[in-house]
């Protein structure tokens, strides 16, 4: 099989998946779901004509001259609409968010008046600074108004959008289903961080990147350790994945074909739909893909960071199609280049590069000296991937690069 372009293949992860189904999630449980459909406000915001400020509801002709008398006849406060009317002559007593009283058109604030109080019962106003009409009055639905949609399907909900739901009067959101995500690593030589790996084993990495990668994205994750390289151990652990529901199998390592490469047999064997295994990128070229049943299938390479270039690549696409997202792939950005970059071969490169403020405010990405696949101390110190398309010619410092930012 030849190396498959990147767009291609990604074409190819994207081709035959789509969101989940929508259920209703409580506004507290939002944040970050993703909506299933248009959203319509329920109410008008503000439901009337309010106050903008704490004073005095009152007519504006009597308010266009000061200073100016006016009789006290009443008071609203936020929640307790005043049932009298004002007429000229008049004003009453107003807090924010109070319902203009009938007859009122302009909030005089309280810091332009003064009170006299005449007698236990009465009250006078004094109006000390001319105030137009309309003043400090939020119209009615100077917000929204009932029937508008105000978020839209495919949109992931941001702290702003819940507060406004809210306001639009829903207490639930429909959401797509969050996507289930079950990651397996795969190798004998793979010990948990924290142990002593005896001869030839190495600390287990990758896993903690993806999963972490795949839950701020907005996935459930079914963690399903280390799987030896024995074919039934690796056949058992694609068995649990399928029976716990999981909408993706993410798996790494064992994806090429060496000896101890059963990842892609086991897969096979429990009738794998294989659309590609082999990417013309760098890091990372043997990255399968397939279908087992409903299941979408990753297989990431082992190395540490060509497994995280091909899940942010791909896996992310992948939950973003699935979650219901609209925004699925990320654009590339614009940088200049901090040192000269050699002429690239077939596969288009990833390399992991810091940014730092060029001198005219342009981006500078400069590409970490090793770009050795299995080294995550530059991958975690990096800000970004610059881009090398295949056969790129060798380019100078200085001139214009693009650059995919990785998340901090
Ligand atoms: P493989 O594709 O299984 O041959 O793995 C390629 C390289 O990545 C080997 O050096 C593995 O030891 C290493 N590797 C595989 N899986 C992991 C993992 N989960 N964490 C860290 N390194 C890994
Ligand atoms: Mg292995």
């Amino acid at each position: 099989m030849a190396l498959m372009p990147v767009a291609e293949a990604l074409a190819l992860v994207l081709r035959d998946a789509s969101p989940l189904p929508a259920e209703a999630a409580p506004l507290a449980q939002a944040h970050g779901r993703v909506l299933a459909d248009d959203l319509a406000a329920l109410r008008t915001q503000p439901p009337d004509d309010v106050s903008a400020m704490d004073g005095y509801a009152v007519q504006a002709e009597d308010v266009a001259e000061a200073p100016a008398r006016l009789k006290l006849i009443g008071e609203v406060a936020a929640g307790r609409p005043y049932d009298g009317t004002v007429s000229k002559g008049e004003a009453a007593r107003i807090f924010t968010g109070g319902v203009m009283p009938r007859g009122a058109d302009t909030v005089v604030i309280q810091e332009h008046t003064s009170r006299v109080d005449d007698s236990v019962a009465s009250s006078t106003v004094v109006v000390g600074k001319p105030t137009p009409k309309g003043r400090n009055v939020r119209p009615k639905g100077l917000d929204f108004r009932t029937g508008a949609v105000l978020l839209r399907r495919g949109r992931r909900l941001s702290d702003r959008d819940l507060a406004l739901a809210a306001a639009m009067n829903h207490p639930t959101v429909p959401v797509h289903r969050r996507p289930r995500v079950a990651v397996l690593a795969t190798g004998d030589e793979l010990v948990m961080p924290g142990t002593t790996p005896g001869a030839g084993e190495i600390v287990y990495s990758n896993g903690f990147a993806t999963i972490a990668l795949a839950k701020r994205e907005g996935c459930d994750v079914v963690d399903l350790g280390i799987a030896p390289d024995r074919l039934p151990e690796t056949i058992a652990a694609i068995r649990r994945a399928s029976a716990s529901g999981a909408d993706i199998l993410v798996t790494s390592g064992g994806a090429s074909v060496g000896e101890y490469d059963l990842v892609q047999k086991a897969l096979a064997g429990e009738g794998l739909a294989l659309s590609f295994w082999k990417i013309a990128m760098r890091p990372g070229r043997p990255m399968l893909h397939g279908r087992l049943g409903a299941m979408h299938v990753l297989g990431l390479p082992g190395n540490p960071v060509s497994s995280y270039v091909c899940a942010y690549l791909f896996l992310v696409p992948l939950i973003r199609r699935l979650i219901g997202r609209t925004d699925i792939e990320r654009t590339p950005e614009p940088a200049v280049l901090g040192a000269d970059l050699p002429e690239n071969d077939e596969r288009a490169d990833y390399l992991r590069a810091t940014l730092a403020p060029g001198p005219d405010g342009s981006r500078v990405a400069t590409a970490c000296p090793l770009q050795d696949s299995s080294m995550l101390a530059p991958l975690a110190r990096a800000d970004c991937l610059l881009i090398r398309e295949p056969h790129a010619p060798a380019a100078r410092a200085g001139s214009p690069c693009a650059i995919l930012r990785l998340d901090p």
